[in-house]
């Protein structure tokens, strides 16, 4: 089966020394099984592994403690095959930090209605011993997603494998290094935040570096990495005649390939997976990066423009969730409306910096002027994105006392006609439930100009995601009301406050 993450899954099953070693035995060989059928499912996209089975406090402890230590490890599956007292339970889940599943099931699908006997009874017990578990788990306050069903059912398997990929988001931004070139767009609101509330919440560590230090890496590529760089944008690209090796602005492609080569290396020798720019806070570099941007974003970056280190955040922790999926995920912003009514529409494009991995097409390599930052004419990739039903624009907000994830679900569709003015990428979308509903909830909400967009990822990995990173989440689809949207912000409101003073909330 193929597994489109590295790191895994490790299953913890839940009982207790009473049953004698024959029934542990059988619990041992069931939990097993039940685990595998996980671990073979297409639609779990991580390794599931079986760990022996949990009989009392202190084993619960050191399992919970190994989880949270071993970094190859996203997150922890538990249930209770037979009744496993769950005061034992205690300690270990006050101390596991990982990403937690309680999986509700029980080894058989069918009930042996003609056999059933008292040893059959004494086995199959997880219809109480769950409910004794989940009680403590409530009563701390645990955070967790739980997922009811037998594990050979295809629906099981998905919702497991939608945890999984939020568990794989958590993990890439906690321990994300992320470069800010150069600071935020001087007066802009929404992309100012807190950074050291980021690292406790997200586990990002975000910090800025001189922009000059780009500059100087940049003057530090060697001539015959740009050259093979630039052969194999002319093999994957559609490159205008004008920048090929010949054309008279051929040298701007080399320039624009040598801010890839630096910036990459950048970054890996910091260990970061995102980074942002601001086009007021170039330095002397000739061009605004946009070429070199939207391939780091195909490699798998999270980006942000003008400083917005929190966008930059979810584009890194959407490429990694969707590993594996068609789609891609990309910064966009909402830039502007065909509001012919009833058939309104959303132009979501950005100066340069849309990723390609929203098309399956052949994105071309053009070089035209940018009417801000006073530099050289910037090379881009120009092509739009694939029509996909239920993409996700999602935007992440400081609300001061508190980060808001605000999410759309839209269909993205073909432009109504071609573009051929339009010098930079694009994505032309119809918000679900409607432009009147979608436009005045994200308002209400004050959901940010800058997004993510994903058209690999469904509303259900980012509900898991939200919740595992513990951060509020408004989603407008195809169920939003007006009122029914204001009173969720203002009860969010209530819920928040009171959320983040009593512990256990
Ligand atoms: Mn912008």
């Amino acid at each position: 089966m193929t597994k489109h993450f590295a790191k895994e899954i490790w299953f913890y099953t839940g009982s207790q020394d009473l049953y004698g070693p024959e029934t542990l035995e059988q619990v041992a060989a069931q939990s097993q099984a039940v685990a595998a059928l996980l671990d073979g499912s297409a639609t779990v996209p991580a390794k599931i592994v079986w760990k022996p089975v949990l009989k009392d406090s202190a084993s619960i402890r050191r399992a919970m403690l190994e989880a949270n230590s071993a970094d190859h490890v996203l997150g922890v599956i538990t249930w209770m095959h037979t009744f496993s007292p769950a005061k034992m339970w205690i300690t270990g889940l006050d101390l596991l930090r990982k990403p937690l599943l309680h999986l509700h099931t029980q080894a058989g699908q069918r009930l042996p209605w003609d056999t059933i006997d008292m040893d059959f009874m004494n086995l199959n017990q997880a219809a109480h011993g769950d409910r004794e578990y989940a009680y403590i788990a409530s009563r701390l306050g645990v955070r967790r997603t739980t997922v009811a069903g037998h594990a050979s059912n295809p629906a099981v398997q998905q919702r497991v494998g939608t945890w999984v990929r939020a568990a794989a988001g958590y993990d890439a931004t906690h321990g994300m290094t992320l470069v800010r070139f150069g600071d935020n767009m001087r007066n802009v609101a929404v992309t100012e935040g807190d950074k050291t509330e980021a690292e406790l919440k997200f586990g990002v560590s975000v910090n800025t570096w001189g922009v000059n230090e780009l500059v100087a890496a940049v003057r530090e590529v060697a001539d015959d990495d740009v050259t093979a760089l630039v052969a194999e944008y002319e093999e994957r690209y559609d490159v205008v005649p004008e920048l090929r090796r010949g054309g008279d602005r051929h040298d701007a492609l080399r320039y624009a390939a040598a801010q890839e080569i630096a910036m990459e290396k950048f970054l890996v020798e910091r260990g970061a997976t995102a980074f942002t720019t601001n086009f007021e806070d170039l330095g002397e570099l000739r061009q605004l990066p946009g070429l070199a941007v939207q391939r780091l974003m195909e490699k798998g970056y999270g980006f942000g423009a003008e400083g917005d280190w929190k966008t930059a955040i979810l584009v890194r922790a959407f490429k990694a969730m969707g590993a594996g999926l068609p789609g891609g995920a990309s910064l966009m912003e909402d830039y502007t409306y065909d509001l012919t009514p009833g058939s309104e529409l959303i132009l979501g494009a950005h100066m340069l910096e849309v990723c390609p991995s929203l098309t399956a097409g052949r994105p071309r390599v053009e070089i035209h002027p940018l009417g801000i930052g006073g530099k050289e004419d910037p090379v881009r990739m120009v092509h739009t994105a694939d029509p996909k039903q239920g993409a996700l624009v999602v935007s992440l907000a400081d609300m001061r006392d508190r980060f808001r994830l605000t999410a759309n679900v839209v269909d993205v569709v073909p432009p109504s006609a071609p573009l051929p003015k339009l010098p930079v990428a694009c994505a032309v979308w119809q918000p679900r439930p409607s432009f009147e509903v979608s436009a005045e909830c994200w308002l209400t909400a004050g959901g940010a100009h800058h997004t993510a967009m994903t058209t690999a990822l469904s509303l259900e990995v980012i509900e898991a995601f939200a919740e595992l990173s513990d951060v509020e989440l408004l989603v407008i689809d195809e169920n939003t009301t007006k009122r029914g949207f204001r009173d969720q912000v203002r009860w969010n409101a209530a819920y928040q406050r009171l959320a983040s003073g009593l512990p256990g909330a």
